[in-house]
């Protein structure tokens, strides 16, 4: 009997087993696939996370930014720089969320990769998780299956999450000495390009992140075309689309003795489609939540819903307003709120922590009605 079986070993399954590990309760950290595992993404990373684990990260960051370059339509080009501490990580997924899980399994977590959870059954006092390596008991269980997984289903949520979608391709070339974010507005609707590099290669890809448009759009013609601008030839590289499931506003995230972590708790940032630091954030929040739960508490996973739709949901109640507004006008938000030199420092800041969302929204919202105004 583990006292927490945690399905998906990404960056929220992984921070929980960490933390509950180092709490001293005996986990079981599940994942269908053979570690260390490919996830598309940008593997663009706040250096935040850094606050929450007493580890070094630096063995898994591929390179660290300092220069933005925004385009739009591939025109009309803006470079920004970004203070040393505020430069962003670029990681590659395989190994960054895979260092996650040995931090965890040194702290005793067990992993089963290769693994699949096939079913649950709930037993009253445990969960009983049904894997292609037979059935399982944990006295919890955490569901951080990500975008694509089931668990949240199994265990009775039928909430209405926002879906979009994002296609990348990451070529390994030589890339130049002083590595740029590279972004752009105008190209796609309803979203970005990006080009974030990595030591020995790109991450090229774009996202639609307004629900509902994201069908209607051809993701691989812009992205071949942003591709060109590098002078990489997308057609020789192969590409993998992924679902996001991004917050839509204040959801229960927990049930009898289980809770939704990462992005089956459709954490992702609706204006950046930022996911990984929500991921951990809700990672290292449920496993608190099941330690206390552990010891007996009867509200810590009522709390834990509360944190996550207080925390990170306030948050994101105006990185969505942000969104409508700049994904609805990109000409304007990009001439108007993009182009400002403060405003890379500001998304940084954001991204850091450092300053709430709410205030820079605010701010923004203010700037672009007067400019749609006038
Ligand atoms: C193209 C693209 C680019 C992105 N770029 C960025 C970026 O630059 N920065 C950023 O912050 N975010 C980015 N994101 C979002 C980010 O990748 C996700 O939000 C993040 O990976 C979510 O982490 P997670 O731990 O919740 O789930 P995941 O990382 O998706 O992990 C879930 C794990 O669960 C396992 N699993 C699923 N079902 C089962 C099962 N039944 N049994 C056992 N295991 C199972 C899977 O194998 C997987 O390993 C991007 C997303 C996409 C699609």
């Amino acid at each position: 009997m583990y006292d927490c079986i945690i399905v998906g070993a990404g960056p929220a399954g992984a921070t929980a087993a960490y933390h509950l590990s180092k709490a001293g309760h005996q986990v079981l950290l599940l994942d269908a696939a053979k570690l260390p595992r490919y996830k598309p993404c940008g593997g663009g990373v706040s250096p935040q996370v850094a606050q929450w684990f007493d580890f070094d990260f630096s063995p898994v960051i591929s390179v660290k930014v300092r220069k933005v370059r925004y385009t739009f339509n591939l025109a009309d080009p803006i470079e920004a720089e970004l203070p040393a501490e505020k430069a962003l990580w670029m990681v590659r997924r395989d190994e960054f969320d895979y260092f996650i899980v040995q931090q965890a399994q040194k702290q005793g977590a067990t992993l089963w990769d290769g693994t699949k959870a096939q079913g649950i059954e709930n037993h009253g006092d445990h969960w009983q998780v049904n894997t292609t390596q037979g059935p399982v008991d944990g006295r919890f269980l955490i569901a951080a299956d990500g975008a694509r997984g089931v668990i949240a289903k199994w265990l009775g949520f039928t909430r209405q999450y926002k879906l979009a979608a994002a296609l990348e391709a990451e070529p390994r070339l030589e890339v130049p000495e002083e590595p740029v974010i590279h972004f752009d507005l105008g190209l796609l609707q309803q979203g970005y390009l990006w080009n974030f590099p990595k030591a020995d290669g790109y991450s090229i890809g774009g996202g639609v992140f307004r629900s509902g448009t994201q069908r209607k759009q051809d993701l691989r013609t812009p992205v071949a075309d942003y591709a060109t601008a590098f002078d990489v030839d997308a057609s020789t590289v192969q590409h993998f689309g992924h679902p996001i499931f991004i917050w839509d506003g204040p959801q229960v995230l927990h049930t009898h003795r289980a809770v939704l972590a990462g992005e089956a708790a459709c954490v992702v940032d609706p204006f950046t489609a930022e996911g990984i630091r929500p991921s951990i954030f809700s990672g290292m929040k449920a496993a608190e939540a099941i330690a206390q739960a552990l010891q007996g508490s009867d509200t810590a996973l009522t709390a834990y819903t509360h944190t996550m739709n207080k925390e990170w949901g306030e948050e994101m109640r105006w990185a969505r307003r942000l969104a409508r507004l700049v994904y609805q006008a990109p000409a304007l938000a990009y001439k108007a709120g993009i182009k400002r030199p403060s405003s890379t420092l500001t998304m940084a800041q954001i991204f850091c922590g450092e300053v709430s969302y709410g205030e820079v929204a605010h701010r923004a919202i203010r700037r672009l009605s007067a400019g749609m105004l006038s």
